[in-house]
């Protein structure tokens, strides 16, 4: 078994309320929400963080991008929400198994912490 969180909750090996799932991304609440709507959209296929996408990696890059902003007006956001992809430990990045956030619901403020 995988000892990747995310990598569990794609393989359904770590309970998730999950929101989408297609061959290559999932998408499923995160279990400390920073907001009302904070969900996290992931490959299925385990990559670290944005730094190690490759080249031949734009097309699934892309399809985390438009699979959130699909995700973020389901879930009813059409004011507006935050996508976010924290890199590395100065970045903020506490699970190494690349996530796109979507926080959405409340005003969200600039610069972030
Ligand atoms: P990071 O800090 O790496 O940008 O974001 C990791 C996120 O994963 C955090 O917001 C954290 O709450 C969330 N998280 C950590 N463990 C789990 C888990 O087991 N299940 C879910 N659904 N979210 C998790
Ligand atoms: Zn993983």
């Amino acid at each position: 078994m995988s000892t990747c969180i995310f990598c569990r909750v794609v393989a359904g090996d770590m309970p998730a309320s999950i929101v989408y799932r297609d061959d290559d991304v999932v998408a499923f609440h995160d279990i400390a929400p920073q907001a009302p709507t904070h969900i996290l959209v992931v490959p299925v296929r385990h990559i670290a963080s944005v730094a190690e996408l490759g080249d031949d990696e734009r097309d699934l890059a892309g399809r985390l991008i438009t699979t959130a902003a699909h995700i973020a007006a389901q879930a009813g956001l059409q004011t507006g929400f935050r996508l976010v992809i924290n890199t590395g430990r100065q970045g903020g990045q506490s699970v190494d198994h690349l996530h796109v956030h979507i926080l959405g619901g409340r005003q969200m403020k600039w610069p972030p912490g």
